[in-house]
């Protein structure tokens, strides 16, 4: 991100994200580890971006309680970075790239290991070739 003023307004926005508990799950990425992903300007990052609601019994609805983790998200899409959704992404525990494990079509394959029950990196780590 060449824009030092884009760039200052998203760690601000992370950094309230944070610090007032919006964005629990915000993580930021190194570099996309799936193949068919370039690597934006900006930053790569995930979080759970919904709406935050609640149900209403008496109307039987669901009622939304907060809508800043969205509008934080659009925010930072504006200013270049790319989104992700933390419940389909991790971390590749030696590059700190951004592996998908939840499929996004049916010919999707993993590019990740799991080295041993609790430490998964991506393929290009796997084979020792990002470093
Ligand atoms: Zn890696």
């Amino acid at each position: 991100m060449k824009d030092t003023r884009a760039r200052d307004r998203v760690s601000r926005l992370c950094e309230y994200a944070m610090r007032e508990n919006v964005l629990p799950d915000l993580r930021e990425y190194a570099r996309y580890c799936e193949p068919g992903y370039d690597d934006p300007e900006g930053l790569i990052l995930s979080a759970d971006w919904n709406d935050r609601d609640s149900y209403d019994a008496a109307t039987r609805t669901r009622v939304v309680t907060d809508n800043r983790p969205r509008r934080i998200g659009d925010l930072l899409e504006r200013l270049g970075c790319e989104l992700e959704w933390c419940d389909e992404w991790t971390a590749c525990e030696e590059c700190n790239g951004a592996i998908r494990t939840q499929p996004d079509s049916m010919s999707w394959t993993p590019s990740y290991v799991w080295e041993d029950e609790c430490t998964i990196v991506c393929t290009e780590c796997a084979e020792g070739g990002a470093l």
